[in-house]
């Protein structure tokens, strides 16, 4: 029984109106005011974004989505300095009204958090309230096709549709090639960039409500009882706070290429400087050392200190191909004229820790509970590196994570023989090696196998790299990143057979509304007869539909709300 139900009948009417919105009549209105916004910001008629923002976060819709966003993502759990969370629908229902609020709205002061570190140091964070991140969230709306449409190109962090693998794909491109092509890379170190970008650049560049971004700004921290004021940086702990940081750091790529000219014009292909930026990380490629360290670095300096950012001294280096450097967990180098990205050696060594130490922690659980510990935490790093050349890493990983478990077992059975041990804990599987494995009873009954996955299990796959300049609110490129949408949900969840059975057999959609099923939408397995009325757990049964779809399918009692007529029509 769902929480609606058990509710009793004074709330219940709440809990209704939560679960009867009309999401997908939302995410219509949403994407059809983003839509008109980089419209707007295409033709540069600012007047018409500006109002187009305001009427977007005014709306019932805007406000909804906002709502949703907070309490459906991972910090949705942890409170700010109010103490207060939305986790029941008339919680959510009643934000999305609170939401409304303009003149007075004030955020309040972060709650500061100490995150322990692998060094033993510990990282502060920033944890705004509720309402803070769901107004954060509000306006981020109306600002990120604003960001899309002037963005970088190629600026790959913190963007829809866009990836670290997009960022490696395109060290690859400017970096490979014949002879003549880019052999020297400065990588870019800048120091503390999310809080030290200067409040008055932000205020009067980033394309919003400034006496929102104020606010947000100046809330200032709640650190052990005292409250600080803040001076400079972005939101901590903000959603808006990436894109606040990419906005100060656009326009680097079009300071390169005006200086020392667009890959493909004859200036350009001499000086060879190509920008890769993924948040505050990035790379700049040239000709020679000389270019980079007497011409670049210092216009990349001057940049930067307009925006109150300065290069780290100790980090920002200048570092011929041959030679490699690391980007993202990756190291990028030239092996005798060829261009591999292989996982970093640094990032290998952090993930075999990792193992490591949730091996050690488990060392007097059931087998199935440490596999279940260990198998997102493989396949996460898998998924991660499988696009670049590690299929030789990934099988040096799986021999040390195998000896790390064959240890583990062993020590369980001090008084047994290796073979014992080894049948115990370890199963053959289709003929192959010895896979660290036990077994589970399946829904249908059935004696099904669990092993540990291996990182060597996934196949090297090339990544697809983003066409730079394409932008998903534009509608000319909605055929395009449907595609990329359907064939990244693949490729992401291609380990489960069912979920692939299921998705292929829809085609994407979901069957109940006939919109596509995506990563930011979610889904739901849903059994088209109900298991207490003996429908059956196989896959004729079943059917993906959205997260938000299933939870309507059971509410049937609940009257599908309209979205309210005006924010249907003109702003
Ligand atoms: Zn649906």
């Amino acid at each position: 029984m769902s929480a609606a139900q058990q509710a009793g009948p004074a709330s219940s009417h709440g809990n209704d109106h939560w679960n009867a919105i009309d999401w997908r009549a939302v995410e219509r209105t949403v994407r059809g005011l983003q839509v008109r916004i980089t419209k707007a910001v295409l033709e540069k008629d600012w007047r018409r974004v500006k109002a187009l923002q305001r009427f977007l976060s005014r709306s019932f819709a805007g406000r909804a989505m906002a709502v949703r966003r907070v309490t459906e993502n991972r910090g949705r759990d942890t409170p700010g300095i109010d103490g207060e969370l939305w986790s029941t629908p008339i919680g959510k229902y009643g934000a999305i009204d609170r939401l409304k609020q303009r003149r007075g709205y004030q955020p309040k002061p972060l709650r500061r958090v100490y995150i322990p570190k692998a060094n033993g140091k510990k990282r502060p964070l920033g944890i705004p309230t509720m309402l803070d991140r769901a107004m954060q969230a509000l306006h981020l709306l109306g600002l990120i096709p604003v960001a899309e449409s002037t963005g970088d190109a190629n600026s790959y962090g913190f963007r829809p549709m866009r990836s670290t693998a997009d960022a490696a794909e395109q060290c690859f491109k400017v970096l490979s090639g014949h002879a003549n092509c880019a052999r020297w890379v400065l990588e870019g170190d800048i120091e503390g960039c999310f809080d030290n970008i200067d409040h008055d650049w932000l205020l009067a560049h980033v394309p919003m409500d400034k006496d929102v971004l104020r606010k947000w700004l100046t809330s200032g921290v709640v650190d052990m009882g005292q409250f600080r004021p803040t001076t400079a940086g972005t939101p901590q702990g903000g959603i808006i706070s990436p894109t606040l940081a990419n906005f100060a750091l656009d326009g680097l790529e079009k300071a390169l290429t005006d200086r020392f000219g667009r890959k493909g014009t004859r200036k350009g292909n001499r000086n060879k400087v190509n920008l890769v930026r993924y948040a505050d990380d990035f790379i700049v490629t040239g000709c020679s050392k000389e270019l980079l360290e007497t011409e670049v670095q210092p216009l990349v300096r001057a940049f930067l200190a307009e925006r109150g950012l300065r290069l780290s001294a100790e980090k920002t280096r200048i570092t011929h191909i041959d030679q490699g450097f690391d980007f993202l967990g990756w190291n990028v180098r030239k092996y005798g004229g060829k261009i591999l990205i292989k996982p970093a050696r640094k990032n290998v060594k952090a993930f075999v820790t990792k193992v490591r130490e949730i091996i050690q922690q488990h060392k007097a659980v059931a087998q199935t509970f440490l596999i279940m510990q260990l198998n997102p935490v493989i396949r996460g790093w898998a998924n991660y590196h499988r696009s670049q050349v590690a299929s030789e890493i990934f099988h040096t990983v799986d021999r040390v994570v195998w000896y790390l478990l064959y240890r583990w077992a062993k020590r369980r059975h001090p008084n047994k023989s290796s073979r014992w041990v080894l049948e115990k804990y370890f199963r053959q599987i289709n003929g192959r090696s010895w896979y660290f494995a036990t077994e589970r009873i399946s829904a249908d009954g059935r004696k099904v196998g669990m092993p540990l996955v291996r990182a060597s299990d996934f196949k090297i796959k090339r990544h697809v790299k983003i066409i730079s300049d394409a932008n998903p609110f534009d509608p000319a490129w909605d055929d395009y990143f449907a595609k990329r949408r359907h064939d990244n949900l693949l490729a992401t969840h291609g380990h489960k057979g069912e979920f692939t059975a299921l998705f292929k057999r829809q085609q994407g959609l979901c069957l109940r509304c006939q919109s596509p099923l995506t990563a930011e939408s979610g889904w739901h397995v849903h059994h088209v007869q109900r298991r207490i009325d003996g429908g059956s757990d196989k896959l004729d049964n079943k059917a993906l539909l959205h997260k938000v779809c299933h939870v309507q399918h059971h509410h049937p009692l609940s009257v599908t709300l309209p979205v309210p007529n005006k924010d249907l029509a003109e702003a």
